[in-house]
């Protein structure tokens, strides 16, 4: 198995899970990465020399592929972020906080949160009882909350935030399958996974700069800024095109975002159903608008949500460790020009937070396809035949959304499906 060797072309959060893995199962990885840093849609970017997140991020318990990988490469999830109960807290009012992160605590918070009568409480246990048992056929998340008879308090502040955090589509468009599970996992999954992790540093500190660091410590060579133009079959494996050089490798993983994809896989005519397959992804914006205050401005919470979704989420970055006054507002499933997100964003703070200062100054990052939609009966992508190659990216968990855990999930497959596919290259040579 040694001295396989294998190039992994991206270095988002799938690219870095699988460089990882392949080094733990003994396997050589090179990594090749267009932008000039890791991180791909996690990343850390510069505006205007500020250092920025490509956009706000949140993870949760149940992210526990995530957090393994962050303590393998040195990242302490436990310093790195703050790790709260679940709490949403509405503009309107609503709040619902769990005090602990067992089972019981949160069926308490249902039955405690502040805005749910008992009518809506039931319609929420109706709710839960039928995502244990998912129907065949997947169906609209707002078909099965018809089909629950789910009260208006409810959808307003439980399923259509959460389907729209966790989907990154809304509700009329989301699958109901992938919602039930991202809910079975939290919700009903261990003790802590429905646990909120807002980061207390930079996306780039949590998994892409600790990554790279410990892969090049391990002698991995990590090509960022460098952009593979096409990847073709060899006598002895396949060859990059890289531009001012050619690379050859025995293995090779697209680890791209899926939009990325299709043109890459030009040069290799068996992967054609495949890449018909991904370029049928349809895909959501988001746009993350930052509002910088002057120091001393706090929000009452750490996180704010707002019924009427736009912004959808408001993060006081001070409070979690980041530069104080700094606001990142979230808008999911962005429409619109940056300019028109950027005053209904701004016009929402003020009318929430009536005495919040003029801004210092507003940055909006838009990534236009930020997931993909996760509508309902999306098919799901089957490993290439060739047990050569392998594909990572958080399109490729069936029944999950676009998210980092998929990411790494995906990365961690890949590399496991390698290392397979080396033992029995081994065992076949006799060596
Ligand atoms: C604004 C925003 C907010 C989000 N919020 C959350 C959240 O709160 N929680 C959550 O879990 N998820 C969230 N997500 C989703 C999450 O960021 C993604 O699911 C995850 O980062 C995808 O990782 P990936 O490695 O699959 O793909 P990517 O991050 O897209 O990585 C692909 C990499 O491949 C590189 N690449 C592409 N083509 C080439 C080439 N030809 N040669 C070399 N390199 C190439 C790219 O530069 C990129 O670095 C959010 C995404 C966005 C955009």
């Amino acid at each position: 198995m040694p001295g396989t060797s294998i190039a992994i072309i991206g270095a988002g959060w799938a690219g870095l899970a699988c460089a990882v893995d392949c080094v733990r199962r003994g396997l050589q990885p090179t990594l090749f990465e267009a932008a000039p840093q890791p991180g791909g849609r996690a990343r850390t970017v510069r505006m205007d020399g500020l250092p920025l997140d490509n956009g706000q991020h949140i993870l949760i318990g149940a992210y526990s592929e995530t957090l393994a990988l962050m303590r393998t490469v040195g990242a302490d999830p436990d310093t790195l972020f703050d790790r709260l109960p679940l709490a949403l807290e509405f503009d309107d009012g609503f709040a619902l906080r769990a005090h602990g992160s067992s089972r019981l605590a949160l069926a308490l918070a249902f039955i405690g949160a502040r805005g749910l009568g008992w009518r809506d409480r039931l319609a929420a246990l109706r709710l839960m009882g039928a995502i244990r048992r998912p129907p065949p056929a997947d169906e609209s998340v707002a078909a099965l909350l018809a089909r629950t008879s789910q009260t208006e308090s409810c959808i307003r502040h439980l399923w259509a935030p959460l389907c729209v955090a966790a989907l990154n589509t809304g509700i009329d468009d989301a699958s109901a399958r992938v919602f039930a599970r991202v809910l079975a996992d939290s919700l009903m999954g261990e003790p802590g996974a429905a646990d909120l992790l807002l980061p207390r540093a930079d996306l780039g500190a949590l998994l892409p700069e600790p990554a790279l660091f410990w892969l090049r410590a391990r002698g991995v060579a990590v090509h960022c800024g460098t952009r593979v133009r096409s990847v073709r079959e060899t006598a002895t494996g396949f060859e990059l095109d890289c531009g001012e050089q050619l690379h050859s490798a025995e293995r090779v993983v697209f680890a791209t975002s899926p939009h990325q994809l299709p043109a890459l896989l030009d040069g290799l005519p068996a992967l054609d159903p495949i890449s018909r397959a991904v370029h049928a992804l349809e895909y959501e914006a988001i746009s993350t608008v930052y509002v910088a205050c002057d120091a001393q401005t706090r929000l009452p919470s750490a996180m704010t949500g707002f019924v009427d979704g736009e912004p959808h989420w408001v993060f006081d970055r001070g409070a979690l460790g980041g530069p104080p006054g700094l606001l990142a507002c979230v808008v999911s499933a962005a429409r619109g020009s940056r300019e028109e997100v950027e005053s209904r964003v701004l016009a929402a703070l003020k009318r929430q937070f009536p005495a919040l200062p003029e801004p210092l100054w507003v940055r909006t990052i838009s990534e236009r396809r930020a997931t993909f939609r996760c509508t309902p009966g999306r098919a799901a992508i089957e490993p290439p035949a060739d047990p050569r190659i392998a594909l990572a990216g958080d399109y490729l968990i069936p029944d999950y959304p676009a998210t980092l855990e998929a990411a790494v999930r995906s990365g961690l497959t890949a590399a496991s499906r390698l290392a397979r596919a080396s033992c029995k290259t081994q065992d076949s040579s006799g060596t």
